[in-house]
């Protein structure tokens, strides 16, 4: 019977990868093997929606769970909701049930760890806190380095030492996670990196010459390489010490390249329009204040002052999101939680009537199409109604309108502005989510063919099951 090894790197990115594939010697040679390593990720491409899908195969209608991560508070508090979901339903619980043995360490999101056929180990999402396990001894068994989301949020005179903690904590997690595997001999074995994903956030327009705001020759020129290589070795140390009959799956959840430079100002556009209606007064002139002092603080090289700033204010999320403006009673639509600065956004609409609530989203979704940019060239990719993209139990967790926009734009929140303007974060967040994923596999085992190699991450948890031999029943 196969066994199956698993590496999990999010943010793992196929056209990086491309790019850097001549000094990653183990990673070369599977290249050399196949054809095809980009598989496509979810929509919206969020870490949580999409390592989601990955577990249990299920659409992002149907797990609902397609929050978006908030770089500027960090905070999420559902951790237990979002485990307690997943519990059960993934593909490690599929094949504890059937008796296969095994060693889940660090997946996103599951958390805290439940009971498994194993040894099952894993970090917090956002907001610090203990690594749990199961059984809980393991943990002193092992010293592990912290486990689970993003924490930091260095500043730019703080970027060095995050690229040196960040860089231990991946190799550290390397070696303690095939010391593992080694000694535990599972049937499944699923390790997972978050570490790329955050140095790719904050280091992009290091690395890149044209991102307009590369900052010219400077010491972090090589960092996503660097990474890229230490991966490299990690993987090809586990290609060394594979078990006999193993197959070996390189994925991530999402690709992560240049975040986009531009933002087309929605919330602004659609009240325009007249689909949303913004309170007047002091919050008018609070909203005019903040846009024209993120402008100037980012012109002026002081980004970092933003997020110091914008932590000292009461109800900051209301105000980046500028949704303390909003007439909600007076407004048809609005834009939805997924929207961040990046491309995939999704429109909420309220509206009394069966037939009107049909014929507005209609009415969106062209004017969607009808947004130029400066040059008269049309700015959305697609815009369609949520149910031809997804549909499943938990649908109406996902806006009524989805879309995706050129990839230099992404969505902007901010009333009183133009309709695109320069995206101001990408100083600080200067990598963003792509739809293109990693799937790669080294085929350790006779009985095993490459037939069939999934082209949606959809499709892996089934992937996974067959090279155990594990049907659906
Ligand atoms: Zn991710």
């Amino acid at each position: 019977m196969p066994k199956v090894v698993i590496i999990g790197i999010d943010g793992f990115d196929p056209l990086v990868l491309d790019r850097f594939r001549d000094s990653l010697l183990n990673l070369k040679r599977l290249y050399d093997d196949v054809s095809e390593i980009t598989i496509e990720s979810t929509f919206p491409p969020d870490s949580i929606c999409a390592w989601a899908s990955i577990y249990t195969g299920e659409n992002p209608a149907e797990h609902g769970l397609v929050e978006s991560i908030d770089y500027l508070s960090g905070k999420r508090a559902d951790d237990k909701d979002r485990s307690s979901y997943l519990q059960g339903r993934t593909f490690w619980d599929i094949a504890g049930r059937k008796d296969r043995k095994v060693c889940i360490i660090n997946p996103f999101i599951a958390y805290p760890a439940w009971e498994v056929n194993g040894i099952m180990i894993s970090g917090p999402v956002f907001e610090g806190g203990e690594t749990t396990a199961y059984p809980r001894d393991i943990l002193k068994r092992y010293t592990l380095p912290p486990l689970g989301g993003m924490v930091d949020f260095p500043r730019r005179d703080e970027l060095k030492d995050f690229v040196k903690r960040t860089e231990k904590i991946t190799r550290w997690l390397g070696e303690v996670g095939l010391k593992i595997y080694l000694d535990e001999k599972p049937d499944l074995f699923f390790l997972t990196f978050l570490t790329l994903d955050r140095i790719k956030h904050f280091l992009w327009r290091y690395t890149d010459e044209d991102d307009r705001y590369y900052p010219g020759e400077n010491e972090f020129k090589d960092v996503i390489k660097r990474f890229y290589i230490l991966f490299d070795r990690i993987i090809g140390e586990f290609i060394n010490n594979l078990y006999d009959d193993s197959i070996l799956l390189v994925i991530s959840d999402h690709g992560h390249r240049r975040r986009c430079t531009k933002s087309l100002n929605l919330n602004e556009i659609l009240r325009k329009k007249g689909y949303i209606n913004t309170a007047g007064g002091i919050k008018g002139i609070i909203e005019r204040t903040k846009v024209l002092t993120i402008r100037t603080l980012s012109r002026y090289n002081l980004e970092d002052w933003i997020y110091r700033i914008a932590r000292l204010m009461p109800h900051r999320k209301a105000l980046k999101r500028s949704t303390y403006l909003i007439d909600t009673e007076r407004s048809t639509v609005s834009l939805a939680n997924l929207c961040g600065a990046n491309p995939y956004g999704g429109i909420d609409i309220s509206i009394d009537g069966y037939g009107e609530l049909e014929r507005l989203k209609k009415e969106i979704i062209t004017t969607l199409y009808q947004i130029n940019n400066e040059y008269g060239q049309r700015i959305i990719k697609w815009a369609r109604l949520r149910e031809e993209v997804y549909s499943g139990r938990n649908e109406d967790k996902l806006p009524d309108v989805l879309f995706e926009l050129d990839e230099d734009y992404g969505v902007g929140r901010d009333f009183y502005t133009k309709p695109i303007t320069e995206n101001y974060t990408h100083k600080k967040i200067s990598g963003g989510h792509k739809r293109e994923a990693v799937f790669m596999v080294v085929n350790r085992s006779k009985d095993f063919n490459f037939v069939d190699i999934p082209l949606n991450i959809l499709s892996i948890r089934d992937y996974i099951l067959k090279i155990l031999h594990i049907g659906d029943d």
